[in-house]
């Protein structure tokens, strides 16, 4: 698993206990074969479709939880103006 780094602001936040999350979108297809290959050869790592947002961000990030990483990433540069 990664460390606590905002997926959109870089902001470190592994020492700021309770704040921001790890958010885990829905599956793309490329994240659904990284399952697949992650079942059958027992690696570990991080989950192609999680990411950390920092306090800031995790509220709006949280809404998009219903979409796949690359769309909810991209709706919120949007909103944030990123
Ligand atoms: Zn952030």
């Amino acid at each position: 698993m990664q460390p606590p780094i905002c997926f959109l602001c870089d902001k470190d936040f592994r020492h700021s206990e309770g704040e921001g999350g790890l958010i885990y979108f829905a599956l793309t297809e490329k994240d659904k074969e990284w399952h697949n290959k992650q079942r059958e050869k027992g690696f570990v790592g991080h989950p192609p479709e999680a990411a950390w947002f920092c306090g800031d961000h995790y509220p709006e990030a949280k809404k998009l939880g219903s979409l796949t990483r690359p769309e909810a990433m991209k709706k919120l540069r949007e909103i944030f103006s990123l």
